[in-house]
C-alpha cells in the first residue's frame, strides 16, 4: 500500500504530522492532491474532544480544502487528472424526512468528510465524484480552499432571503460572520453593520469593506446603536454568528439581541452552535411578527460561491490571517485557542 503524510489527531489536543497508509481509490472516486485546507471552528471542537463520541481518534480532520486531481477511478466520467477542485464535504442519508424533501443540511444523520470520516488534512484524499466542484485554474488554490466556508455565507443569505437594498446586521465577526459579510455584500449595497467585542476582528472586516459600520459591543450598547443608525426602524435582517449564550457586553444574549435589532416583519437567521439554552422574550418576536430561520452548512451554494470567485466579487484574502505548513498544525490550533482576536482563518499549505 502507498503511504502519504497527514496531520493525525492522535489524542485530543495533540496532532502529529506523520506517515499513514493512503487508501485505495474506489471506482467512483478521485484521488485529490490537497493544496490548501482551512482550520474551522468545528475542527477546534474536534481538537479539544468536544465532538466525542461523534469523532474518534486517531483521526484526520479537514472539511475545507481544495486541490488537484491526481487519479480518477474507472467509473469517473465528469473529471480528469490535473483539474482543480473544491470538495463539498456533506454526506447525507437520502432516506430521512428532510432528505426526502431534498433539504439535505437538515439530514437527521448528516455526516461530513473531515468530521465523521477522515478528511483533507493530509497530502491526498479520495473523494466521490459527486462531491467535487471544478474550479478554473485562474482561481488561486488558497482561494479555492475557502469555497466551503464562503458557501456557508451564501447559504445563510438564501435562508434569510437577503434582497437587494436590505439592511443587515451581523452579530459575530469571526470566520462565519465574515463569510456572511462577503456573501451579503454581493446581494445588497445598503447598510451593513457588524457587532463584536473584539476590536481587531471588526477592524479586519472594516479594512476590506470600508462601507460597513462596526459596533464594539464591549463599548456601546449594540441594540441602541443599531436603532440610531437605522433611524429607530431596525434592520431588515439580523444574522447571529456569535455561537454562545453569554450576554454581549453584559447587556443581551446574541439571539435576543438579533430580535431586538430587526424591524417589524424582519428576519433573524441563526448559525451559532451554542451548547447552552438561552432565554428569549417571545413577545419581542411576536410583536414584530418576525421570522427566525436557522442555517446549517450549505446546500448547493458551492456553485454560486465559485461563480462569485470567478467574477471577482468576493474578497477571500480578507478571511485569511495565516498560512502554515501542515507540520505546524499543532501551533495553528494553539494560536486559535490562545489568541482568537489575532487569527481568523488559518490555511495549511500542502503543495
Ligand atoms: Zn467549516
Ligand atoms: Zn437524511
Amino acid at each position: 500500500m502507498k503511504t502519504m503524510n497527514a496531520a493525525v489527531l492522535e489524542e485530543y489536543g495533540r496532532f502529529k504530522w506523520k506517515q499513514v497508509d493512503q487508501p485505495e481509490t474506489a471506482d467512483n472516486e478521485v484521488l485529490v492532491k490537497v493544496a490548501y485546507a482551512g482550520i474551522c471552528g468545528s475542527d477546534q471542537h474536534i481538537f479539544k474532544g468536544e465532538f466525542h463520541p461523534r469523532t474518534t481518534i486517531p483521526f484526520i480532520p479537514g472539511h475545507e480544502f481544495a486541490g488537484i486531481i491526481a487519479v480518477t477511478g474507472s467509473k469517473v466520467t465528469g473529471f480528469r487528472a490535473g483539474e482543480h477542485v473544491a470538495v463539498d464535504p456533506i454526506i447525507w442519508c437520502g432516506k430521512c424526512p428532510a432528505c426526502l424533501r431534498k433539504h439535505y443540511p437538515a439530514c437527521s444523520s448528516l455526516k461530513l468528510l473531515g468530521v465523521d470520516v477522515n478528511g483533507g488534512f493530509g497530502e491526498f484524499i479520495n473523494v466521490p465524484e459527486h462531491m467535487l466542484y471544478r474550479l478554473d485554474p485562474s482561481i488561486p488554490l488558497h482561494h479555492a480552499a475557502l469555497v466551503e466556508v464562503l458557501s456557508i455565507g451564501f447559504h445563510a443569505c438564501k435562508r434569510a432571503n437577503v434582497q437587494k437594498d436590505d439592511t443587515v446586521v451581523i452579530w459575530g465577526a469571526g470566520k462565519v460572520g465574515q463569510s456572511i459579510l462577503q456573501a451579503v455584500r454581493t446581494k445588497t449595497t445598503h447598510t451593513v453593520i457588524m457587532v463584536d467585542i473584539l476590536e481587531k476582528r471588526l477592524n479586519l472586516a472594516k479594512s476590506h469593506y470600508s462601507d460597513i459600520i462596526t459596533i464594539n459591543a464591549g463599548i456601546e450598547n449594540p441594540v441602541e446603536r443599531i436603532r440610531e443608525i437605522t433611524g429607530a426602524k431596525g434592520v431588515d435582517i439580523a444574522f447571529e454568528a456569535v455561537g454562545h449564550h453569554t450576554e454581549i457586553g453584559g447587556i443581551v444574549n446574541p439571539v435576543r439581541g438579533c430580535i431586538q435589532s430587526i424591524r417589524g416583519a424582519g428576519t433573524v437567521c441563526v448559525l451559532g452552535l451554542g451548547d447552552e439554552p438561552l432565554p428569549l422574550l417571545m413577545k419581542e418576536l411576536i410583536w414584530r411578527e418576525a421570522k427566525i430561520v436557522a442555517s446549517r452548512v450549505s446546500h448547493g451554494e458551492f456553485a454560486e460561491t465559485i461563480q462569485n470567485l470567478e467574477k471577482g466579487t468576493l474578497k477571500p484574502d480578507a478571511l485569511v490571517t495565516d498560512i502554515l505548513n501542515p507540520d505546524k498544525i499543532q501551533d495553528g490550533f494553539m494560536m486559535l485557542e490562545k489568541e482568537p482576536g489575532n487569527h481568523l482563518k488559518i490555511l495549511l499549505k500542502f503543495a
